[in-house]
């Protein structure tokens, strides 16, 4: 007789926070477990946890990620040379509430945000603000209005404000992501980046929209490195494509990536210059 025996390896975006939580020792109030198999290899590379930056790439779906590998050819390398990726649960099919249960660990109808204005509002608390009441300090940058219930609790507060050219939104994301993380001591940073959600919604093309991501990613995933960072990049929700009206059944799927960039090896003169000045 076969027993079948139901192995998990389906994870959910509720789980990041509690994982990130588990991470830091901070305590956060969620239902949801932490991801064993991140800890483990965070806790490899770092025994005492280092700076983590989390990026939600808009629309990111499991069959984006597949579908367009060859344009997300540093997301792979991260995912398969530098880490792993988990396949994970949405919880939402949009951005705020997808995005408030990525940082809180509870599902929508528990955490009430369905628009920037409830966020404001909301006595939820996500990770980034439980990590600062906890003594490790937090950042986002992300869209300006996004930011507002946000300023005096976080260490890091950036924000971009919103515009038509979301190439160059991208751009200024990535720049401020990484300076950030250069110039403050922060445990945390959150940002979210959403070039490919807008094409999708434009029916425009989505290999370019993947290229420009992967670009900023690369970037990012490069200054991760100069500091010894690990980094969480996931999607928040499947994405919208504009079909034409053709209904097309996509899986409530994305992708989590868990990388630790390696340190990128200087080529030159091969002189120390560590000891300098
Ligand atoms: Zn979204």
């Amino acid at each position: 007789m076969l027993i079948h025996i139901k192995v998990k390896n389906s994870f959910s975006l509720l789980q990041i926070a509690p994982t990130i939580a588990a991470y830091f020792h901070i305590s956060l109030d969620s239902p949801a477990r932490p991801i064993k198999r991140v800890l483990e290899f965070a806790y490899a590379r770092y025994p005492a946890p280092h700076t983590v930056v989390l990026l939600v790439v808009d629309s990111l779906d499991i069959e984006l990620y597949y579908e367009l590998g060859n344009e997300f050819s540093t997301l792979h390398r991260l995912a398969e040379q530098n880490g792993f990726m988990l396949e994970c649960e949405t919880v939402s099919n949009h951005t705020t509430p997808a995005i408030a249960s990525i940082l809180t660990g509870l599902r929508p109808e528990s955490h009430g945000i369905l628009t920037s204005a409830d966020a404001g509002r909301s006595t939820c608390k996500s990770i980034l603000e439980q990590m600062e009441e906890q003594g490790r300090k937090a950042g986002v940058v992300i869209e300006e209005k996004g930011t507002e219930p946000l300023i005096g609790r976080l260490s890091g507060v950036y924000g971009i404000s919103d515009r038509e050219d979301i190439v160059e939104y991208d751009r200024l994301i990535t720049e401020h992501t990484i300076s950030m993380l250069n110039r403050h001591q922060l445990q945390l940073i959150f940002s979210h980046i959403r070039t490919i959600d807008r094409f999708a919604h434009r029916g425009w093309d989505l290999h370019l929209a993947a290229r420009i991501t992967d670009r900023n990613i690369g970037e990012i995933a490069d200054a991760v490195s100069g500091i010894e960072g690990l980094l969480l990049i996931c999607g928040d929700h499947q994405a919208h494509l504009n079909t034409g009206g053709k209904g097309v059944n996509r899986k409530e799927k994305v992708p989590l990536i868990v990388a630790a960039p390696p340190k990128r090896v200087q080529h030159g003169t091969g002189l120390d210059y560590s000891s300098r000045g």
